[in-house]
């Protein structure tokens, strides 16, 4: 469902990603692992269509988000696509991102009613599903600032969830997050991986979780995929120095 294909990503002078190639399946869930500053957010952030790669192809669904324009400029191959492409991809970010003065029902049912077109009721129905799948049925009225960090978390899942992405990408969705919240975060992503039906990219640096919920685990180090494989493979028997130094940290 989702292809790198050679990507190459420089900001200036630095060279973040180098040849970085992925393909990830309809359904399959990977989790990315790897040194700070490895470029693992600027893979989510470029599927995200946040970022544009300096090189290569990025496909979803079959089709490229950029082609190349004569200057050696990158423009959207497809504006219709990219437009798809925006409202197929969830992203749940470390720092929840909800809106403050709103509340945790409209913080919901804002994109479904602006970017999907959905009537009030309908985004509203659908919200308060969300909502009861992470466990927050009882918190629709409340405000963000009255919500734990780990129940924040999950509105923002939900908030996702809502848009019915085929994708779902969370970058380090508990990093931000109190010891004692991680579980309950952790907890509803292992659900949602569970019922198969949507594909998961998850940046992690929690690795029993990682072992747990990935049918593919991807190391990356310096822009580059060093090692890939099943959760087995990757972290229980690692090949490369690198990985194997970098698992060390875990321990
Ligand atoms: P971490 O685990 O610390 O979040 P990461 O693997 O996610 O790290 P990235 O955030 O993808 O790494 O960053 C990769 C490199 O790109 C870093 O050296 C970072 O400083 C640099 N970088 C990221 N975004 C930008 C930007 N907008 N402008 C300049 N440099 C950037």
């Amino acid at each position: 469902i989702v292809q790198f294909k050679s990507i190459s990503k420089s900001f200036d002078e630095l060279e973040v990603m180098k040849d970085f190639t992925l393909d990830v399946d309809p359904g399959e869930i990977v989790s990315i692992i790897g040194p700070s500053g490895s470029g693992k957010t600027t893979i989510i952030r470029m599927l995200m269509t946040l970022e544009k790669p300096t090189g290569g192809d990025i496909i979803v669904e079959g089709e490229n988000l950029w082609k190349m324009e004569s200057k050696g400029k990158l423009v959207p191959a497809d504006e219709r696509h990219l437009r798809k492409v925006r409202s197929n991809v969830g992203m749940v970010f470390q720092h929840f991102n909800l809106f403050p003065h709103m509340t945790i029902l409209r913080n919901c049912t804002e994109a479904p009613i602006h970017v999907l077109g959905l009537s009030k009721k309908e985004a509203e129905t659908r919200a308060k599903e969300m909502l009861e799948k992470v466990g927050l049925g009882d918190k629709v009225d409340n405000y963000p600032m009255q919500l734990s960090g780990g129940q924040q978390q999950r509105v923002a899942i939900a908030r996702a969830l809502v848009m019915q992405p085929k994708v779902m990408l969370f970058d380090e969705p508990t990093s931000a997050l109190d010891p004692e919240l991680v579980g309950e975060v952790l907890e509803v992503i292992k659900d949602l991986a569970q019922q198969g039906d949507m594909s998961m990219i998850l940046v992690t640096h929690e690795m029993d979780f990682a072992w747990q919920v990935s049918d593919r685990i991807v190391f990356i180090a310096d822009g580059q995929l060093v090692e890939h494989g099943k959760p087995s493979e990757v972290l229980d028997n690692p090949k490369s120095d690198r990985l194997r130094n970098f698992l060390e940290r875990f321990r």
